[in-house]
C-alpha cells in the first residue's frame, strides 16, 4: 500500500484531473461483477484502490501513467467495471483509472471504426449504423461495456456465431497503447501485436484507441423458440448455426429448467428448452424449415432494431445476462464457462446433460471457433461446495470439454492454463516496472520473484 506522503505527492502531481480518495468512490470503482463467484467474493474482499482518477484525454492518461511510474504506484484500468472475474479490482491498492472519459468515436469509414477506449459499444454500434455498418461482436453488457474493456477483459458474445471472438484475427485491426513509464510513449500496434493486449486484463499496456472491423448492417429478427425435446433443440441450433445462406447474430439455448429461472417462465412451458435466435430477415424461411424439422415452436418474433439498447431485446437472455437474471432470484447457484470442441460438441453436450442432470443446467451459446460451428457453455450449477465445483470442472476437462474457470482472477488459470508468450513479451515492453494491474499475471510475478 502507498504511504500517505507519497499519495499526497501523487495527488499534487495530478492536480486539475477529476479524482477522488473518498472511501465510497474507492469501494464502488474497485468492484466489478466478481460477486458472480462465491470463490472470488472471498478472495477479493477488502481489495480496493487508494485513489480513483478519471482522465478526459490521452494527455491526462499520460500524466497519470507518468506519475504512477515515478512514484512506483500500481495502476489498474477500468472501463465500465462489468468484468466478472475481478479483472479491474486492484489487488495491491494504488490508482484505479476510469477510462470512460475517453469516449469519442473518432471516425467510421469503409467498414472500420476508430474509437477511444472508453467509448461504449452501444454508442459505437448506433454510430456505425448511420453509415450502413454495425459492430461485428459485442458482449451482452453492450449497453455499458467499453471498447477497451471488451478487448482487454472480454471474449465475444452477440455476433460470435458468425465472427468468433473479439481476439480472432481481423476483428480488431489495431490499438494505440501507451507504455507505463515516467515518460509514456504511444505506440500504434497492428494485427498480431495488437492482439497481444487482447484479454490481458490491462496488465501489459494502456489502450487509448482501438480500430474495429465492422459488418454490413442488416435487418435482424429476434426469435424466441420452444422445444419439448432438449437434444432436438441442440441439433436445431447446430443445424441453423451451420447453414451458409442464413446470416446469424445470436444462437442461445437454455435447457429446462433455466427458462423458468431467468424470466422466461411466462413464455416457455415447464419442461421445454428455450432457444433465442437472431437471424436476418431473409433467413427466417430457413429458420422455420429447421424449426419444423426439429419439432420447435415459435413463441415470439420481434424487430431487433426496435428493441436494441433496451431491456426488451432478447440479448437480455443470452450470455452472462441469463446468469445475472438467475443470480438475482436464486442464491444457491454458481456458474461455469466452457468450450466444446467442434465436430464432437453435440455428443459431448448430450454426455454432460445425462451425467449431471439438473446439478449442471446447460446454457449453451453457439459460436464459430476456427471456422467451425460449435458451442460454449455457461452452465448454471447448484452450488454445494468449492470441492464439488472443482470436481465438476475436472470431469469436464477429463472428458475433453475446455473449462475457462470464472472463479479465478489469475490470467493463466482462467483461460489457457499457460502463459501467452506474446502477452508476456508485451508486458516486458510496455510495463517493465510491473505496475499495471499487478498480481493478475502469475508468470510475470514468478519471474520477478526468481
Ligand atoms: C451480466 C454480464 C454479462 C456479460 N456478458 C459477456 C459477454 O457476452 N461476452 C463477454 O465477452 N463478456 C461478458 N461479460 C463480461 C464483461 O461485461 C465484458 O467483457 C465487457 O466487455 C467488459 O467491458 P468493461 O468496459 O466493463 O470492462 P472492465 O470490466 O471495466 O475491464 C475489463 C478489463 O479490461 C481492462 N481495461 C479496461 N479498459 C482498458 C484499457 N483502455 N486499456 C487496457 N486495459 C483496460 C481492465 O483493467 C480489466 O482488466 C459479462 C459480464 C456480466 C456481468
Amino acid at each position: 500500500m502507498t504511504d500517505n506522503e507519497t499519495l499526497q505527492q501523487l495527488c499534487a502531481d495530478l492536480d486539475g484531473l477529476e479524482m477522488s480518495t473518498e472511501d465510497r468512490a474507492l469501494q464502488r470503482y474497485s468492484k466489478d461483477f466478481s460477486w458472480f463467484s462465491p470463490v472470488l467474493v472471498e478472495q477479493l474482499r477488502g481489495k480496493q484502490a487508494e485513489l480513483v482518477v478519471k482522465p478526459a484525454s490521452e494527455e491526462e492518461v499520460k500524466r497519470v501513467a507518468a506519475a504512477c511510474s515515478r512514484h512506483r504506484i500500481p495502476l489498474t484500468l477500468r472501463g465500465s467495471g462489468t468484468g466478472n472475474y475481478g479483472q479491474s479490482t486492484p489487488l495491491h491498492g494504488g490508482v484505479l483509472m476510469d477510462m470512460s472519459g475517453l469516449n469519442r468515436i473518432l471516425w467510421i469509414k469503409d467498414g472500420v471504426a476508430r474509437v477511444q477506449a472508453g467509448a461504449r459499444l452501444v454508442d459505437i454500434d448506433k454510430a456505425a449504423r448511420e453509415h450502413g455498418w454495425e459492430l461485428r461482436l459485442m458482449p451482452s453488457t453492450y449497453r455499458l461495456a467499453t471498447a477497451g474493456g471488451f478487448f482487454c477483459g472480454g471474449f465475444g458474445g452477440v455476433g460470435s456465431i458468425t465472427y468468433g471472438s473479439i481476439g480472432d484475427p481481423g476483428n480488431v485491426l489495431g490499438v494505440r497503447a501507451l507504455s507505463m513509464a515516467e515518460q509514456p510513449e504511444a505506440e500504434e500496434l497492428r494485427g498480431a501485436e495488437a492482439r497481444d493486449l487482447y484479454h490481458a486484463y490491462g496488465v501489459n499496456g494502456l489502450i487509448t484507441e482501438l480500430e474495429f472491423a465492422l459488418a454490413p448492417a442488416l435487418d435482424w429478427r429476434e426469435n424466441l423458440l420452444s422445444f419439448p425435446d432438449f437434444m432436438q433443440a441442440v441439433r436445431f441450433c447446430q443445424a441453423l448455426g451451420s447453414t451458409c445462406g442464413t446470416m446469424k447474430k445470436l444462437l442461445t439455448l437454455l435447457a429446462d429448467p433455466l427458462p423458468q429461472m431467468c424470466g422466461l417462465e411466462d413464455r416457455i412451458p415447464a419442461g421445454h428448452t428455450a432457444v433465442v435466435a437472431i437471424v436476418n430477415r431473409p433467413g427466417m424461411d430457413a429458420l422455420h424449415e429447421l424449426r419444423e424439422k426439429f419439432g420447435g415452436q415459435l413463441v415470439e418474433e420481434q424487430s431487433h432494431a426496435e428493441v436494441f439498447g433496451t431491456t426488451k431485446s432478447m440479448i437480455e437472455h443470452s450470455w452472462n445476462h441469463t446468469t445475472l437474471h438467475i443470480f438475482r432470484k436464486h442464491k444457491d447457484i454458481t456458474y461455469l464457462q466452457s468450450g466444446f470442441r467442434p465436430w464432437e460438441n453435440v455428443e459431448k453436450v448430450e454426455q454432460m446433460h445425462h451425467h449431471f442432470g439438473e446439478e449442471v443446467m446447460l446454457h449453451l451459446e453457439f459460436l464459430r471457433a476456427d471456422g467451425a460451428v460449435t458451442c460454449s457453455g455457461l452452465q448454471v450449477i447448484r452450488y454445494t461446495s468449492e470441492e464439488r465445483l472443482n470436481d465438476i470442472i475436472q470431469f469436464h476437462r477429463d472428458n475433453g470439454v475446455f473449462v475457462s474457470n470464472p472463479h479465478t482472477y489469475i490470467l493463466e488459470d482462467g483461460g489457457k492454463l499457460t502463459v501467452d508468450p506474446g502477452q508476456l513479451a508485451m508486458k516486458r515492453r510496455l510495463d517493465p516496472q510491473g505496475l499495471l494491474n499487478p498480481g493478475k499475471m502469475r508468470t510475470w510475478d514468478e519471474e520477478a520473484a526468481a
